[in-house]
């Protein structure tokens, strides 16, 4: 039988509830709601109510509630959400990053056997087993880290039966673990070297075979396609998208990492979210800004190719939504700490505090497309988490560093 108690969890020394801001734009750290001395209530993995711990006792001071008492100091935010992750993977790419150090090129550097290819490979021939028992574990750090939602891409097995394997597996791990991952079907990463055909055919070959397949047995609803060098041309991209948008699919682009293109066409396609835009122009930013499109940075992938970050002020003060994401993946951003990553893009762009946070709640949220979580209010999950501290400041100050005590999701303390 499932806890249907009503439950009250606090004292909390702040709590950011996230509430009352705008999806899109700049923020000001002043227009955060902070409940001093507060207390959720919640049932059945959802917020009732939030407010002051002790009027909040006082009002349900009625039978059947259980207290959930807390004897530390704590700053509660909204569960992290990370909108960009490739956590399905087998194999580890540290040659890759000896040759970049050398100076060598992403395409010197896939000729010589490495690149997303070396990952294709790797993650082909490794077990199911293997497979579940990575994913579970990058998870399992994700949630102790304060993500309550992480997205997760297939992308390293190009191919039919691979990367069914690769959602299944993300789904299998979705049931067992307390984590919601969202899955998204990148199987348009690169054009695979044993696909004989060109990239066009390739991208024919996946609407025709496996978008199909992956709607009616239900393994996600997202489908994203790698829009640069080495991915795919804007062109090439465009029909493919469409014909996933026929299908019900949600639509992501990875654009403007390298080369542009990529915003031009999430925004006229209407997807939930261009992610990457290191190399974005105004002219872009301004489109993306009157668009729903929400604004990805990647800044761990900026870190791992020693690029500069997207230009998140700007993408802001022009009035886009910026969602920030991990990248975790094994070639540009082996290090997967969405907190780390959010600190360093706010000291180089100059971002608030609120500014930050809600790029890792509500809005990162919104790019997934997911209007239940990401902040803390009546009827939406109770899912959240708690710094030691006395000063949200605290959090983004320590550079990431500063990790979750303890996690709620659902309702349910993990850590
Ligand atoms: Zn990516």
């Amino acid at each position: 039988m499932p806890d249907q108690s009503i439950k009250i969890t606090g004292p909390f020394r702040q709590l950011l509830t996230m509430d009352k801001l705008p999806l899109k734009g700049s923020l000001k750290d002043a227009q955060l709601e902070i409940i001093e001395e507060a207390g959720i209530v919640h049932q059945n993995g959802l917020i009732i109510e939030t407010g002051q711990f002790k009027s909040l006792c006082t009002k349900y001071s009625f039978a059947g509630i259980t207290i959930q008492p807390i004897d530390t100091d704590l700053i509660v935010l909204p569960g992290l959400v990370d909108p960009h992750t490739h956590i399905c993977w087998a194999g580890s790419r540290e040659n890759d990053y000896a040759l970049r150090l050398e100076g060598k090129s992403y395409a010197e550097i896939a000729q010589s056997g490495g690149g997303i290819w070396d990952t294709v490979n790797k993650t082909r021939h490794a077990s199911g087993v293997e497979l579940n028992k990575s994913l579970i574990s990058k998870s399992s750090r994700q949630l102790s880290c304060g993500i309550t939602t992480c997205e997760v891409k297939s992308g390293y097995a190009l191919n039919l039966e691979g990367e069914i394997r690769l959602l299944e597996i993300i789904k299998a791990v979705r049931q067992e673990h307390p984590i919601d991952l969202v899955s998204t079907c990148l199987a348009a990463h690169i054009r695979p070297r044993d696909f004989e055909g060109t990239a066009n055919e390739y991208l024919q070959y996946l609407t025709m075979m496996l978008l199909p397949l992956i709607k009616s047995e239900e393994l996600s609803n997202r489908v994203d396609i790698f829009v640069d060098e080495g991915g795919f041309s804007a062109r090439e991209a465009e029909n493919y998208l469409k014909a996933a948008k026929k299908l019900g699919f949600d639509l992501v682009v990875h654009g403007d990492q390298f080369t542009s293109g990529g915003v031009h066409l999430a925004v006229n396609l209407g997807a939930k979210s261009v992610d990457h835009l290191e190399v974005i122009q105004s002219g872009e930013i301004k489109i993306l800004a009157a668009s729903d499109v929400v604004a990805t940075a990647l800044p761990g992938a900026s870190l791992g190719l020693g690029c500069t970050f997207a230009p998140a002020r700007r993408l802001l003060d022009a009035g886009c939504c910026l969602a920030i994401g991990s990248d975790w993946n094994p070639g540009s951003a082996p290090m997967g700490d969405l907190l780390v990553q959010t600190a360093i893009l706010g000291t180089f762009e100059k971002l608030t505090n609120a500014e930050q946070l809600s790029a890792i709640t509500f809005r990162a949220a919104q790019a997934l497309g997911l209007n239940d979580r990401g902040i803390l209010k009546k009827g939406y999950l109770a899912d959240f988490i708690g710094f030691p501290g006395r000063n949200y400041r605290e959090i983004l100050y320590n550079q990431g560093m500063l990790k979750p005590r303890f996690v709620w999701k659902r309702g349910a303390q993990f850590f």
